[in-house]
């Protein structure tokens, strides 16, 4: 298999890609804050590992992925304490809401999904072995970071940190910290706040540290990929990389790979600060069909590439995407052993594994669609050219997920309706919701009438 080709942040470079365990790929990526929905900029980034995943599956490895749900923070804590509900009854809605959100853009699912809270015994006991190796202080309660003991830091974001120096105090928080560049491991716990009773007293775990914890506690302390945003550089991972390394004194994670950001139509970042920002439900409410977003954050620019985000955008990609599903009806019913032709496959693949250029990739998709339907209009596409196409078309849809293959759509309704069937036999009713919402994500609404389930496509 012709290697994977990838960019990593900490070298700057595009590197040939090799998993540390042969055949197998440990991945971390940061997950959301679940503090309210998330908005399509976050699932841009989502969705970038989406293609990352599915990329490293059909290059044949296994692949664990982790994505972790940070469900403590500032704002979680506050909103809860606001509604006077706990963390866990305000966070709950909204973690399900992800899973939705999830399901209804096709991102294939990590392996894990742990929750910071779960997770306070494994983060004080990191932030222990940083106490036992001298590289914290408290103030005021609270744990620090000191960075001074970590040199290397600063070499992912390719920051001269050293600028922000102790004695230049003035934009530290109100937290009391010796040297600006330094972070809180452990925040003590602040008056009518919910926190956790532990070894290093009553408090709550600041954010790096969570993602250091969780991910070597599932992934160990040497992993392959780390995966987000470009906002999480620095000083989020920077912060990961230095808590880690400072504990284990190994090299923590191998490549750093990063996604550009989503921007409004004027160019800033799309963020809940800014109130910039669409959801994922508010375009759907829209009439937006839940595969033109997903093409749309895919294909819309290399994932190192900002993206603009628009009404064109998810026209352009409604339009890209009914071109796709209008070849598949034209090639017909073919053969299904068929192979790609070997000259697209190679165009796509190379465009894909030459770090995940997905916008090439599908511009040479479309040129051989163009190419083909000169044929099939000349009448000169035999069987087996057609098999060939639509053999394409279903490797393209290995990644993109976004086609519509005829028949295959009734056929899976038609499954899950049966399946539904059964567990209502079996009187397993939190079953048969699950499947009518799966359904609905899928826009089919199903009804029951005095003669059995009917369903109807929704827009
Ligand atoms: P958060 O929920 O804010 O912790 O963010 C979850 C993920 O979304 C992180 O990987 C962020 O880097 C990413 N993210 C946040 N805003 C954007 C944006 N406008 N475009 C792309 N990714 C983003
Ligand atoms: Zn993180």
């Amino acid at each position: 298999m012709t290697p994977l080709r990838l960019h990593n942040t900490m070298s700057g470079q595009v590197e040939e890609f090799a998993p540390l365990e042969t055949g197998h790929v440990r991945m971390y990526t940061c997950g959301p804050t679940v503090h309210d929905f998330a908005h399509i900029g976050n699932f841009r980034t989502f969705l970038f590992e989406d293609l990352l995943r599915r990329m490293l599956r059909q290059q044949g490895y296994q692949v664990t992925q982790v994505m972790n749900l940070t469900d403590v923070e500032d704002r979680i804590i506050k909103k809860a304490a606001d509604a006077g509900i706990t963390i866990d009854e305000f966070t709950e809605k909204y973690i399900e809401a992800f899973f939705q959100d999830l399901d209804t853009l096709r991102i294939e699912r990590a392996e894990q999904y742990p929750r910071a809270t779960r997770h306070i015994f494994e983060m004080v006991g990191l932030i222990e072995v940083l106490n036992e190796k001298g590289h914290t202080y408290v103030s005021d309660g609270s744990t620090y970071f000191r960075i001074a003991t970590f040199p290397r830091y600063g070499r992912l974001s390719h920051l001269d940190v050293s600028g922000l120096r102790a004695g230049a105090r003035v934009d530290v928080d109100d937290y009391g910290k010796d040297d600006p560049r330094d972070f809180v491991l452990w925040k003590a716990r602040k008056p009518g706040e919910q926190a956790w009773e532990t070894a290093l007293g009553a408090g709550r775990p600041g954010w790096h540290i969570e993602c250091s914890a969780m991910s070597m506690e599932y992934l160990g302390e040497s992993f392959d990929i780390h995966t987000g945003g470009v906002d999480n550089i620095f000083p989020h991972h920077e912060n990961e990389i230095a808590q880690s390394e400072a504990a284990t004194g190994k090299e923590f994670v191998r490549y750093w790979l990063h996604a550009q950001h989503l921007q409004d139509a004027v160019g800033e970042k799309m963020s809940k600060r800014l109130k910039n920002f669409s959801t994922l439900r508010d375009l759907l409410a829209e009439g937006y069909q839940p595969r033109a977003i997903r093409y749309a954050l895919m294909t819309g620019a290399h994932y190192r590439s900002p993206l603009a985000f628009s009404p064109e955008l998810l026209k352009a990609a409604d339009s890209a995407i009914k071109r796709l599903d209008e070849f598949a009806v034209r090639l017909g019913p073919v053969a299904i052993d068929a192979k790609p032709p070997s000259e697209i496959l190679q165009r796509w693949d190379g465009a894909l594994r030459d770090d995940l250029n997905l916008p090439a990739a599908v511009g040479h998709l479309f040129d051989f669609i163009k190419t083909f339907n000169t044929r099939l209009e000349a009448g000169q596409a035999t069987p087996d050219e057609r098999a060939a196409a639509m053999a394409m078309l279903r490797h393209a849809n290995r990644i993109l997920d976004v086609i519509e293959f005829p028949g295959a759509v009734d056929a899976e309704v038609e499954r899950l309706i049966a399946e539904r069937e059964d567990a209502r036999e079996r009187r397993d009713f939190a079953r048969a919701d699950e499947i009518r919402q799966q359904l609905l994500a899928m826009g089919i609404q199903l009804d029951d009438t005095k003669d059995g389930p009917r369903w109807k496509r929704l827009r």
